[in-house]
C-alpha cells in the first residue's frame, strides 16, 4: 500500500461536525486517512511520491456499509417476482437445496462485485443455507469476498425448524442445533479477526422466528456472547411473521426476543418493520441495531419500516440490500434513494432529508455492525474506505447540490472506490477481479441453480417460448 491523494473533489465527511467541503481533498497514506480539508492538498515531503488523483467534477463519501445481504441469491433472481415472503420463500426453498460451494463462490462473486461497482466498501453476509453435500459454502463467500477485496462481515446463519416441526422451511434444508453450534464454533476461531482494522468479522445469525427453535435462539446467543461476536437476525419483516409469532409464542416477534435476552448493543435486526410504539421503545433502550432494507419490503410486499420513529429513539439504523431474489437490483445507492422515498411517502416531506439517507449508508451502518470508531465517516485515523462518484456527466452536472445529486439522482458512475487504502473500483470497472468472468459464471451458476426442469434464465419452457 501507498500514499494517495485526492484534489478537487466536493466531500462529505459524516464527521461529527457532518463537515463537508465545496473543494477539497482527501490524503490517505496506507489504510488510513491522514488528512481532509477545503482546498488543495497541502505538499508535503512525506507524499512527494504519492500517487495523485485529479478528482474535480467528484464527490467524496465514506464507503458505503451494508449491513443485510444474502449473497447466494445472486444466483437466483427473478423467480417468485409477484409474491409476498412466505409464498417467496417456499417456492425458493427447494431452489436454494441445490446450493454447493462453487455455486456459492459464483453468485457470491457477482453480488460482491455489483456492490462494489455501487459504492459499497463493507458488507455483510446472512448465509443460512448448508446443503448437507454442498461443502464449504461459508469458506466459498470469503473466498469471493477477498478475492474481490470488499471488508467483510460474514454471518454463520442457520436454520433447525423444519416443517415438520412447525417451521416454515421443509426439512431438507435445516440442519440439527448440534451440527449449526460446532459448525459456528469452528467458523468464529478461524475466521473472526477483532483487529482495530479487520477486514473480517463473524457473527452469528440465526435466520428467523419462523425457521429456528427457541433452544437455537438461545444457544446462539449464547455461544456469540462467549465469543464477542454480534449476533444478527431477520425480525418482525411481515405482518404473517406477527401472526405466527401470536400464535406460537404468544408474543410479538420484538417481545419474543426480548423474553430471550437477545436483544442489546451487540445485535442488529433485519427489517423491523411492524413494530409498535413500546417495540420501538425497547429496541432503543437495549441498543439494538436495524438494517433497514426498503427495496426488498417493497418487492416483497412487507411494508414501509417506520424509520422516523426508529432514528427519533435514538436507534442506530444502516441500509441493507437484503437478498438479490428479493432485490434483483442488489445496490446500495439505490436503498439510500428508497430510503429517503420511502420515509416521505409514509411520514411527509421532512421525515428524512437526503443527508440523513446518505448518513444511514455511511456512519448509520458502521455502527449497526460496531465499526463507526473504524470507518463510516471521512476523518484522519479512520480506514481508508472511500467512494469517489462521478458528478459531471450528462445524469448530473449542473444539479445544485452534490448530496441532492448523488441521493436523488440515478447511480453515478463510480471513478473510483477504495477499501482498506486499495483500489477496488476504477473509472466505473472492477480491478481487483475480471468482471466478465464475474458475469459468466454468475450466469452458469444461476441456470444450474434453477435445475433441470428449468430453462436458462429459470422460466418454465412454455414462457420462454412464448416470448
Ligand atoms: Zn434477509
Amino acid at each position: 500500500m501507498s500514499a494517495l491523494v485526492l484534489d478537487g473533489c466536493a466531500i462529505v465527511t459524516m464527521d461529527g461536525r457532518r463537515a463537508e467541503f465545496g473543494s477539497g481533498h482527501l490524503v490517505i497514506d496506507g489504510n488510513r486517512i491522514v488528512a481532509v480539508g477545503q482546498g488543495s492538498a497541502p505538499a508535503s515531503q512525506n507524499y512527494a511520491a504519492a500517487r495523485r488523483v485529479d478528482a474535480s467534477g467528484c464527490l467524496a463519501t465514506p464507503g458505503l456499509v451494508n449491513t443485510h445481504h444474502h449473497l447466494y441469491q445472486w444466483a437466483s433472481r427473478g423467480m417468485a417476482a409477484d409474491s409476498a415472503l412466505f409464498g417467496w420463500l417456499t417456492e425458493l426453498y427447494p431452489v436454494w437445496a441445490r446450493l454447493d460451494a462453487g455455486l456459492v463462490r459464483d453468485a457470491a462473486a457477482g453480488a460482491l462485485a455489483w456492490l462494489a461497482r455501487t459504492g459499497c466498501s463493507t458488507t455483510t453476509d446472512h448465509h443460512y443455507l448448508f446443503p448437507r453435500q454442498g461443502g464449504d459454502v461459508l469458506r466459498a463467500t470469503i473466498d469471493a469476498a477477498r478475492a474481490i477485496g470488499l471488508r467483510f462481515h460474514p454471518t454463520r446463519g442457520s436454520m433447525d425448524l423444519g416443517a415438520s416441526a412447525g417451521g416454515l422451511p421443509p426439512d431438507d434444508v435445516v440442519e440439527s442445533l448440534d451440527e449449526i453450534l460446532a459448525a459456528t464454533q469452528c467458523a468464529i476461531e478461524e475466521f473472526h479477526d477483532p483487529a482495530p482494522d479487520a477486514m473480517l468479522r463473524m457473527a452469528v445469525a440465526p435466520c428467523s422466528p419462523f425457521s429456528v427453535s427457541t433452544g437455537l435462539l438461545t444457544a446462539a446467543a449464547d455461544l456469540a456472547r462467549r465469543h464477542h461476536v454480534r449476533l444478527h437476525t431477520h425480525l418482525a419483516e411481515t405482518a404473517d411473521e406477527d401472526e405466527y409469532c401470536a400464535e406460537h409464542f404468544g408474543k410479538s416477534p420484538v417481545e419474543y426476543l426480548d423474553s430471550l435476552g437477545w436483544l442489546g448493543p451487540d445485535v442488529w435486526l433485519a427489517h423491523a418493520v411492524h413494530l409498535t410504539d413500546s417495540a420501538i421503545s425497547r429496541i432503543a433502550a437495549t441498543g439494538t441495531g436495524v438494517a433497514h432494507c426498503p427495496t426488498s419490503n417493497g418487492r416483497l410486499g412487507s411494508g414501509i419500516c417506520r424509520t422516523r420513529a426508529l432514528l427519533d429513539a435514538g436507534v442506530s439504523v444502516g441500509l441493507g440490500v437484503d437478498g438479490a431474489a428479493s432485490n434483483e437490483e442488489s445496490s446500495l445507492h439505490s436503498e439510500v434513494r428508497q430510503a429517503v422515498l420511502m420515509a416521505r411517502a409514509s411520514g411527509g416531506a421532512e421525515a428524512m432529508t437526503v443527508r440523513q439517507a446518505l448518513e444511514l449508508a455511511t456512519i448509520g451502518g458502521a455502527r449497526v455492525l460496531g465499526r463507526e470508531a473504524e470507518i463510516g465517516s471521512l476523518e484522519p485515523g479512520k480506514l481508508a474506505d472511500v467512494a469517489l462518484w462521478r458528478l459531471d456527466t450528462v445524469a448530473h452536472a449542473g444539479c445544485a447540490d452534490p448530496v441532492a445529486a448523488l441521493v436523488l439522482g440515478s447511480r453515478p458512475p463510480l471513478e473510483m472506490l477504495l477499501v482498506n487504502g486499495v483500489p477496488v473500483v476504477e473509472q466505473d470497472r472492477l480491478v481487483t477481479a475480471d468482471e466478465d468472468q464475474i458475469a459468466a459464471a454468475a450466469g452458469r451458476a444461476s441456470t444450474a441453480l434453477a435445475g433441470p426442469a428449468q430453462g436458462p434464465a429459470g422460466l418454465p419452457q412454455d414462457r420462454r417460448l412464448s416470448r
